[in-house]
């Protein structure tokens, strides 16, 4: 025997069925690496072609997925996407039984995370919301960051899923904390992003070197990781989509949304906002977020 013949997967810690809803950029990759540790996965999602590029066991619906399945996790797009794979026709919690549990895993907002709880909770099942950070290299790779709401026994019954897709997982309290840390997460990485866009197309009507640019900047104070990420594509205008700039604006938007309810502003998210929704109007919305220079060279050639 070989040594790659004599390694068994790693072994899974929860001998419970999974049911993975949602195979788009993300989450085709989430779920590969948990069949690939070794846990019992069958997949669903809304475009079937998806699902059979990562094979059998494929269920036609998201009820079909869950029954049978301890854990439903959906990685979808925002909270009307999750509730009609929850809740909608054929939806996931009419295959649940009582005690089965729930981690969405797609961005959505805290006030969302808290009705969906709560409808899940008259079933008896449970939620995790359980965001992640590291777009799709990291998806791939399995070494996301995973930051998740919810009980300590909820969250404790995820943590070995958790493991297969991500590297650093943190519990940051009760429901909602995952989406509410997530949220701010990406409003920062957004406007970075977005002054990044800014800094280069200055650097461009100057007539600057951007090789020299990026390299002076990636030695000093204005590195970060979107310069890291970003630059280049931005300078290429290379937006092949790693994470789609109508995501990020959502992100953006539920941010500021839901500073406001707290009485705070969020004023450089704002401003950052209506750049990103300028470079979606333009037709750049299922392009990389690194697209939002392409409205800020809009904006430069309209002036
Ligand atoms: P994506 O590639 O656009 O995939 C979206 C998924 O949602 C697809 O499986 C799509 O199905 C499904 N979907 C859309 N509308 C649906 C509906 N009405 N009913 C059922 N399924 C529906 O997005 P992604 O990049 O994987 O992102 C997924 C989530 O993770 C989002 O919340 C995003 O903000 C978040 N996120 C993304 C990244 C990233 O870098 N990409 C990083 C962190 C977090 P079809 O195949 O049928 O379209």
């Amino acid at each position: 025997m070989t040594d790659s013949e004599s390694k068994p997967p790693a072994a899974a810690d929860t001998a419970e069925r999974i049911a993975f809803l949602g195979l788009g950029i993300m989450g085709s990759r989430m779920a590969r690496n948990l069949r690939a540790a070794g846990h019992d996965v069958v997949v669903w999602n809304r475009t079937r072609s998806r699902a059979d590029e990562l094979g059998e066991p494929i269920a036609d619906t998201p009820r079909a997925a869950a029954e049978g399945a301890g854990v439903v996790i959906t990685m979808v797009v925002d909270a009307p996407q999750v509730e009609e794979v929850l809740f909608g026709d054929n939806g996931a919690a009419e295959g649940l039984s009582e005690g089965a549990l729930v981690v969405d895993m797609s961005t959505i907002a805290p006030s969302a995370v808290k009705q969906i709880a709560s409808r899940l909770s008259e079933r008896g099942i449970g939620f995790v919301d359980a965001p992640v950070t590291g777009s799709k290299p990291r998806a791939e790779d399995g070494t996301l960051t995973i930051m998740a709401g919810g009980s300590d026994s909820d969250f404790a019954r995820a943590k070995p899923l958790f493991e297969a897709m991500g590297k650093l997982i943190v519990h940051c309290g009760p429901s909602g904390h995952g989406a509410m840390v997530k949220l701010l997460n990406n409003a920062l990485a957004a406007i970075n992003a977005a002054a990044l866009a800014e800094a280069i197309d200055v650097a461009e009507t100057y007539g600057l070197d951007s090789d020299r640019l990026i390299q002076v900047m990636s030695a000093g104070s204005a590195k970060s990781t979107m310069l890291d990420l970003k630059a280049r594509p931005m300078v290429e205008r290379d937006y092949d989509p790693l994470f789609k700039l109508d995501h990020m604006l959502k992100d953006v938007r539920h941010c500021i949304t839901e500073a406001k309810a707290l009485g705070e502003n969020f004023d450089l998210a704002a401003n950052a906002e209506v750049l990103y929704a300028a470079a979606a109007d333009a037709g750049y919305g299922d392009q990389d977020f690194a697209a939002v220079a392409e409205a800020v060279r809009q904006r430069t050639d309209a002036a």
